[in-house]
C-alpha cells in the first residue's frame, strides 16, 4: 500500500517548451535491451562490492520513449532495473474521478481490494484536473477506536507550521473522530468558517 500523498503529491507532469501548441505526448514506446556498463578501461571488469548490483558487464536496460508532434520534443528515460507496474485505477485508487461529497471533492487512496473503500482520501475544494500541493485542501482518514468501530479523522488546511499531523502532514485543522466519511467531508467543508467563528464572551 502506498501512502495517500505519495499516490498523488509530489509527481509531475513530463513537461514541454513552453512554446508547445499542444503539450500532449503523441507517442509513448518502451524499449528493453542490454545495457553496457561503463568501466574506466576496456579490459578492466565491473567487480563493486555492492551485493544487490549483478556484477556483470551489462545489464538489462530498460527506455522509455516519448513524443510530441507538435513541438518535436523527443523525452527519454531510462535506467537500470526498472519495473514495470501494469494495474488499473481500480486497484491504485489514484486515476479515478474525485467524486463530491459535502461541498468537496475526495480523491481515493488506494483500496485493501478492487472494490472496496479505501480508508484514505484527499481533499479539493474545487473540482480540479488533479490534486496539486496547491489544491489540496484536506484529508480524511480512516482508524478503529478501542471497541473496534470504523471512525474517520478529517483534517484540513495543509500548513508545514500546522499544530495537527495526519498522515506524513501537518495540517492547521483536526477532527475528532467521525461517524462516516459524509460527516469528515462536511466538517472539512465549513472547518474554516466553523473554527474562526469569534468566541463570545460572556461578562
Ligand atoms: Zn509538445
Ligand atoms: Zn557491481
Amino acid at each position: 500500500m502506498q501512502l495517500i500523498e505519495s499516490l498523488y503529491l509530489g509527481w509531475s507532469p513530463l513537461d514541454h517548451p513552453a512554446d508547445c501548441p499542444n503539450p500532449a505526448w503523441d507517442v509513448v514506446e518502451i524499449r528493453h535491451d542490454e545495457g553496457a556498463r561503463i568501466v574506466q578501461t576496456g579490459a578492466e571488469r565491473h567487480a563493486c562490492a555492492n551485493d544487490t548490483c549483478s556484477h556483470a558487464d551489462s545489464f538489462g536496460r530498460v527506455q522509455l520513449r516519448l513524443l510530441c508532434r507538435d513541438c518535436g520534443s523527443v523525452r527519454t528515460i531510462t535506467g537500470e532495473g526498472l519495473t514495470q507496474v501494469c494495474t488499473d485505477t481500480s486497484l491504485t485508487g489514484w486515476g479515478q474521478a474525485p467524486r463530491q461529497v459535502g461541498g468537496v471533492w475526495l480523491w481515493p487512496g488506494q483500496p485493501a481490494a478492487p472494490g472496496r473503500e479505501p480508508h484514505d482520501y484527499l481533499v479539493t475544494r474545487e473540482q480540479a484536473d488533479a490534486v496539486t500541493t496547491e489544491s489540496l485542501y484536506g484529508i480524511i482518514t480512516r482508524y478503529r477506536d478501542a471497541e473496534g468501530t470504523p471512525r474517520w479523522i478529517a483534517a484540513a488546511l495543509p500548513d508545514p507550521t500546522g499544530e495537527h499531523q495526519v498522515h506524513t502532514l501537518r495540517w492547521r485543522h483536526r477532527s475528532a473522530g467521525l461517524a462516516d466519511l459524509d460527516a469528515a467531508a462536511a466538517w472539512i467543508a465549513v472547518a474554516e468558517t466553523r473554527t474562526q467563528r469569534p468566541l463570545v464572551v460572556a461578562v
